[in-house]
């Protein structure tokens, strides 16, 4: 089988400012260098022209954290998925717990945001996961392929461009980290959902998030079935960051 490359994701949430973003991104491609992973930030979208200018010519990929599921118009506050292009933007996160809990975002909302995202040439990062409730109930695998399935469903042939997150909402930004194994089990479910897709939608990464660190990321990344990270608070710091894209090799 052939090895997938590995990927690591910074999500900077809300999170920077001019100052703030100039140091972390010096600190980051003071130390990245030529990683053998793939590596991006998730960007703030007032920042997405001071950092594509920042990052031109480095390793370091740009991404967004959002996208609105239209293309132009009346959408006051959106930020479309050609208007992104327009800043180099290579990668975007849709339907992370944050914006599923705070924005009331639906399956049907991520799923034509990660349409739009690939239709415009942007590579959808699509986040799923279970809340600490339905891990308690014993039906992780049935939310998670249920978040999964909706996306697969309309991208048809196009969820062969996609990217996965496992993202379980107890494990964000609370410090609680699924174990390497409990991760490895929720990736291997939906790594066999996607191969039901077919063997190009099997191909693509599924990275884990959910309180990634220097410390355990080590142990995550060499589960089967972990093909990288989607990391929050520790993106923020350079050295930490620098040691989860080590850590993947
Ligand atoms: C995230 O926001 O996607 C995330 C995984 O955050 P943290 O690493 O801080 O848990």
């Amino acid at each position: 089988m052939q090895q997938r490359k590995k990927f690591v994701a910074g999500n900077w949430k809300m999170n920077g400012g001019l100052a703030a973003n100039t140091a972390l991104l010096d600190g980051i491609l003071a130390g990245l260098g030529s990683p053998a992973c793939t590596v991006a930030a998730c960007v703030p979208a007032p920042y997405l022209a001071q950092v594509s200018a920042r990052v031109a010519g480095s390793a370091l990929a740009l991404g967004a954290q959002d996208v609105s599921a239209f293309a132009s118009g009346a959408y006051t506050g959106e930020v479309s998925a050609a208007m992104l292009n327009d800043f180099s933007v290579s990668y975007c996160i849709v339907g992370h717990s944050e914006r599923r809990q705070h924005h009331g975002e639906t399956d049907a909302t991520v799923a034509a945001k990660a349409q739009a995202a690939l239709r415009a040439g942007v590579t959808p990062i699509v986040c799923v996961g279970e809340t600490l409730a339905q891990r308690e109930a014993g039906t992780t695998e049935a939310v998670v392929a249920g978040q999964l399935a909706a996306v697969l469903d309309v991208l048809g042939d196009e969820a062969s461009g996609i990217v996965v997150a496992y993202e379980p909402v107890w494990a964000i930004g609370t410090g609680k980290t699924a174990s390497p194994e409990q991760a490895q089990s929720v990736h291997a479910h939906l790594r066999a959902r996607m191969a039901a897709a077919g063997p190009a939608v099997a191909a693509r990464p599924i990275l884990y998030g959910g309180s990634m660190n220097a410390a355990n990321a080590a142990q995550l990344l060499t589960q089967p079935d972990i093909d990288g990270g989607l990391i929050g608070g520790a993106s923020l710091k350079a050295a930490d960051f620098l040691a989860i894209v080590s850590a993947a090799g």
